[in-house]
């Protein structure tokens, strides 16, 4: 008897039978922009290999205007339609199902054509949309008409319509981008015709025996959103235009509140699909930070959807849906939700990859084939890096012995997994406990290996991490001063007010973890919508609530500097970052760069600015915190090229400047498949 009875249930869909109730989500990797089609199929056959029930690839632009990005992947010619058929071809060997997602991004186009309802610029986007004329709607709605049709015939088993997160077809629901007094805008049955006479022009492209997804943006996160009467009413149209199922978007790419990052409570909006079941007869699918089989299982079990989309999870754990059912679910290796290698590469224009799997996207480069010749490895240091090198060379067959001098292992991600919002650090470190288990690997905790110890060993890898830099201002010997490491692993009582000293990655976790008092709001929706401004759409337009964000006061009064003359957290990940600026600003947490250290006094920080350094001031605090990043711990390897053997160094005993476990997993995992 499985432990996923609803997750892996068939769904007939009446022409043809999906194996379970999971479907992977879209995502923009830029893989199909390489044009290296075989790499893009591999990518999606491993997937497929791994038993998920239907894929939706990353959105394809109808048409050149409607992409969203000059140059962006599409299926506009004979030679796009034999490339994407590598893909399907793939997949379907593969005991697989794929769908094309279409994707027209209309105001939301990152380039000078874009085009849109009404000429309104979008937040996020330096270009202002050319309003469309009656022609060039009709140009639009016919341009994914025919891209569905050559979605068929590149051998598709469906298409996803992308209505919602606020692209093109989202634009003509709501008046706060559709200012049309024509049929297309005004009221809401003409501000839906659009996305109605989309579906059914699909559908009569397609032919009945097609895939036709469609997603509806149950709750827009926006002003002048959708009211939940016009979800609904829009949700039955769809399903008479003839879509076979309908799958939910939710927020607007320009919405304030975070929908999918770690901090968002598991499952977060699968309450507002819920709220559809029962008012269409064609299957429904939820979305949004569902990451593990179980959490998946509850929201089916609860009666939230008939389906389950999961994305990311795709990209740490290819084999998430058949680990599942073959009661394997502890080795699904987990997304931590933290976007550092999917959506922040994408929008940085690189690869996406995935934290804790590097082989995401780099299927037919990375990979980790059986060694000719068995070796002795010691890898010194549990921490990201030394798991994933640990883990990777014991999977190609090589005899691994993991030392760390704590009791435990999971290094840097120990503290990590202290801060209010990155819980989904705890399953990582689990992750790795079990991996390194049932890999074989001789685990050596409490052990301080000596290059003495190290010395009989094939070869040698050091993953020592990194020790606290030391700031060198005046005063910081003082009983008042503490480390980041003191005050994450609670050693030390903290004052009622702070102030932070570095605002990286660090001072910033260090001020959440600060200013937070009681139960984290990643564990309790409740208080998370709460804090966030999250209502119900059936309520208020867009599910805003009208009183905007209502976060619990803070535990204490926390300033947090920089010497950099630049906005606090600018570095921080591109799409995380406007999250950890936001939530220490609801925690009234003060934010401020330019500064210049002049001296710690027993009451607080002496600061100044610019070069002249005059007037210093004084923020009073109990306790100054040291964030002031890192140096690598080499001593151990230098004792070992001393001796003349030749470690290879990597994780932050490599490089400590910008130091995170992506690039770490990600050099462990390389070095280990070379050994
Ligand atoms: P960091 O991000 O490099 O930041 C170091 C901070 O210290 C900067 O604000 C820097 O700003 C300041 N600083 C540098 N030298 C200084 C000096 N001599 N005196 C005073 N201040 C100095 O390093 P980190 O905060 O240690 O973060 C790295 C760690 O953060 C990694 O372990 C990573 O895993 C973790 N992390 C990463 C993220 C992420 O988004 N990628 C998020 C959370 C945690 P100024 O030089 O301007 O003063
Ligand atoms: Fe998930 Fe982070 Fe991997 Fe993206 S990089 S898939 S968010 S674990």
């Amino acid at each position: 008897m499985t432990r996923y009875p609803h997750l892996l249930a068939p769904l007939d869909l009446g022409f043809t039978t999906l194996k379970n109730r999971v479907l992977m989500g879209s995502m923009h990797t830029n893989l199909e922009e390489t044009k290296d089609w075989n790499r893009v199929a591999e990518f999606y056959a491993e997937r497929a290999r791994g038993d998920v029930a239907l894929m939706v690839t990353g959105g394809m632009a109808p048409n050149r205007e409607g992409g969203v990005f000059p140059g962006a992947a599409g299926l506009y010619t004979p030679q796009d339609i034999a490339n994407h058929r590598v893909v399907t071809g793939r997949v379907h060997e593969a005991g697989g199902k794929i769908v094309m997602q279409i994707l027209h991004a209309g105001r939301y186009a990152y380039g000078p054509d874009c085009v849109a309802p009404s000429p309104v610029k979008s937040p996020i986007s330096p270009f202002p949309p050319a309003e469309l004329t009656e022609e060039g709607i009709e140009k639009q709605v016919a341009d994914i008409a025919t891209s569905a049709a050559r979605a068929r015939e590149a051998g598709y088993d469906g298409v996803e319509v992308m209505g919602s997160e606020g692209y093109f077809l989202n634009q003509f629901l709501v008046t706060h981008t559709n200012k049309r007094t024509d049929r297309w805008g005004g009221s809401y049955e003409n501000r839906m015709r659009l996305p109605i006479e989309v579906v059914k022009r699909v559908r009569a492209a397609t032919g009945p025996d097609f895939i036709l997804i469609y997603r509806l943006s149950m709750i827009d996160l926006i002003p002048d959103g959708s009211t939940w009467a016009e979800v609904v009413t829009l949700a039955k149209e769809i399903e008479k235009a003839g879509a076979t199922i309908i799958n939910t978007g939710i927020g607007w790419h320009e919405a304030r509140i975070p929908t999918i990052a770690t901090s968002v409570p598991r499952r977060a909006f699968s309450w507002v699909t819920k709220k559809l079941m029962g008012e269409v007869s064609i299957p429904i699918i939820t979305s949004n930070r569902i990451n593990m089989p179980e959490v998946a299982e509850a929201v089916l079990a609860d009666g939230c959807a008939d389906m389950v989309s999961m994305a990311r999870p795709f990209l740490a754990d290819p084999h998430f849906v058949a680990k599942a059912a073959q009661g394997r679910a502890e080795e699904i290796a987990p997304c931590i939700a933290c976007n550092q290698a999917c959506l922040d590469h994408t929008f940085n224009g690189k690869i996406s990859t995935c934290l804790v799997n590097p082989r995401a996207c780099h299927e037919t480069e990375l990979r980790y084939d059986p060694a000719a010749t068995r070796k002795s490895i010691a890898v010194v240091g549990a921490g990201p890096a030394g798991l994933s090198a640990a883990l990777v060379a014991a999977e190609r067959g090589h005899e691994v012995t993991l030392f760390d001098k704590a009791p435990e292992i999971g290094g840097q991600l120990n503290m990590a997994r202290k801060i209010p919002g990155k819980e989904e650090f705890h399953g990582l470190v689990t992750w790795f406990e079990t991996m390194v288990a049932k890999a074989g690997i001789a685990l050596r905790l409490n052990a301080e290996a000596t290059a003495d110890d190290l010395l009989d060993f094939d070869e040698v890898i050091i993953a020592t991490g990194v020790l606290p830099r030391d700031p060198g201002i005046p005063g910081q010997g003082g009983p008042n001063v503490l480390s980041y490491i003191e005050v994450l692993r609670d050693e030390v009582p903290v004052g009622e007010t702070v102030v932070i000293v570095g605002a990286g990655g660090i001072g910033f976790d260090v001020a959440e973890y600060l200013s937070e008092k009681g139960k984290s709001p990643t564990l309790d929706l409740d208080a998370w919508l709460t804090e966030w401004g999250v209502a119900d759409p059936a309520a208020h337009r867009g599910g805003l609530a009208p009183e905007g964000p209502q976060p619990e006061g803070p535990a204490r009064k926390v300033t947090l500097l920089q010497r950099k003359a630049e906005k606090p957290g600018r570095r921080l990940g591109k799409t995380t970052g406007w999250i950890h600026r936001a939530t220490l600003k609801m925690k009234g947490v003060e934010m401020i760069g330019g500064v210049n250290y002049e001296a710690i006094a027993t009451d607080g920080l002496l600061i100044s600015f610019g070069k002249s350094r005059d007037d210093p001031q004084k923020i009073v605090a109990e306790n100054v915190v040291l964030c002031a990043g890192q140096v690598s711990q080499r001593s151990l390897a230098d004792a070992l090229i001393a001796k003349g053997l030749k470690p290879h160094v990597i994780g932050g005993a490599d490089v400590a400047a910008e130091l995170d476990a992506k690039r770490a997993i990600d050099q462990g995992a390389r070095l280990a498949a070379g050994l």
